[in-house]
């Protein structure tokens, strides 16, 4: 974390701001969307911004100049979207489970596109356009068999995943589409997983896409775009090190490896890549508690405020901003104040010696953060700064 982001929010703290609380470092994530856009821009694709990742209104606003397209999971995500300038005709909606009510509310704003997940969605679809006299657009989100080699809990691109259309069953998709004259079948679909830091998946993706362009080539059908999702990763052990991903490398490697068809688009959808790193959660020690092993630092901010760590074992890092480093520090176990032993941010940190009321940041949290935050033990939800109010 920088000087300046430290001194910001030592000044709130000590202004009396209570925490736990976000905090947000505008520039870096202006910069970060700065490069994904010239990155972008070298091949002619298209980045959705993937609203689950933070759909703070702050934050789009920020990003909407850059990164004009969305990709959204559910119907008041499509709402949100728009409510903050994203373009209907520029939202793929994507998700396994689309309820009646949200396929309304997408055919309603004529979005960009439907990603569909199995027959019975294409034919739900097709009767709710139907109703409304309309032919919606549509892409088969296809399951392309590939490890991420991320989290099981993340990974989403293998056959015993909910997500997508397996391979084996696409004859029998176009056959049903053939009998769906209510919608409109513009591309093919992919996400593979999230936090992906090795390049290999998504080359091994790129395969995956030439071979099932070929058969829809020997079927005579031509697809307006592909998509090809997002997953791409971020350091959370050294972020400051690495702040912005390597977006040069990731889409030249896009570029290299797929082979598109004249006229057609190549779109992605980011979501951790583009907020992760500029959002960190501030928090106070409450405690500091004597352990067999080690001591425990008790926090004020819990997994209601961050789950990454208790649902997924996710690493962040973790800084007292009271003190400076010390090498020669200590290891604690830091926890939450909530009643589950898995709300545990990290353990045996290596910490400076730590004292009831310094200021810890738990780093690399503005994406799955905030919103993931819940009410659970009734408490309050943690509210945001942004460094260029500050
Ligand atoms: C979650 C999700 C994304 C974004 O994933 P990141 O790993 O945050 O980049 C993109 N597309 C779909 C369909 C998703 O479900």
């Amino acid at each position: 974390m920088n000087n300046q982001d430290i001194s910001v929010i030592r000044e709130l703290v000590a202004g009396g701001t209570p925490t736990p609380f976000y905090y947000y470092n505008m520039e870096l994530l202006r910069k970060t969307l700065q490069e994904i856009q010239q990155q972008a821009l070298k091949y002619g694709f298209e980045v959705h911004y993937a609203l689950k990742a933070n759909s703070n209104d702050r934050i789009l606003q920020k990003i909407l100049p850059y990164l004009s397209g969305a990709d959204c999971v559910s119907g008041n995500e499509i709402k949100k979207a728009i409510e903050n300038g994203f373009k209907a005709e520029k939202i793929a909606f994507a998700g396994v489970g689309k309820s009646d009510r949200e396929i309304d509310i997408a055919i309603d704003e004529d979005i960009f596109c439907f990603n569909c997940e199995s027959i019975q969605e294409l034919e739900v679809i097709n009767e709710r356009a139907f109703l409304k006299q309309k032919i919606v657009r549509i892409a088969l989100r296809m399951n392309p068999g590939i490890n991420a080699n991320t989290h099981h809990y993340i990974t989403t691109g293998l056959e015993e995943n909910k997500f997508g259309i397996n391979r084996w069953e696409l004859d029998k998709v176009m056959l049903t589409l053939q009998k769906l004259p209510n919608l409109k079948l513009t591309g093919i679909h992919f996400h593979i997983g999230s936090q992906i830091t090795d390049l290999m998946p998504f080359r091994s993706l790129c395969l995956k896409v030439n071979e099932i362009q070929e058969w829809f080539d020997n079927q005579h059908i031509n697809l307006e775009h592909i998509n090809v999702g997002g997953g791409l990763g971020v350091n959370y052990e050294q972020p400051d090190v690495e702040n912005i991903p390597d977006f040069a490398a990731y889409f030249k490697l896009f570029h290299d490896f797929i082979y598109l068809k004249p006229n057609q688009k190549l779109h992605f959808e980011l979501g951790r890549s583009v907020v992760a790193q500029c959002g960190s959660l501030i928090s106070k020690v409450l405690y500091v508690k004597e352990g067999i092993k080690t001591n425990f630092v008790i926090l004020d901010a819990g997994m209601t405020e961050l789950i990454r760590p208790a649902l997924y074992q996710s690493y962040h890092k973790i800084e007292n901003l009271s003190v400076p480093p010390d090498e020669n520090g200590f290891a604690y176990d830091v926890v939450g104040p909530i009643c589950e032993s898995s709300d545990c941010f990290g353990k045996a940190v290596s910490l400076p010696l730590t004292k009831r009321g310094d200021i810890i940041a738990i780093r690399s949290t503005g994406a799955y953060g905030e919103v993931m935050a819940s009410q659970y033990n009734l408490r309050d939800l943690a509210p945001s700064f942004f460094s260029d109010d500050l």
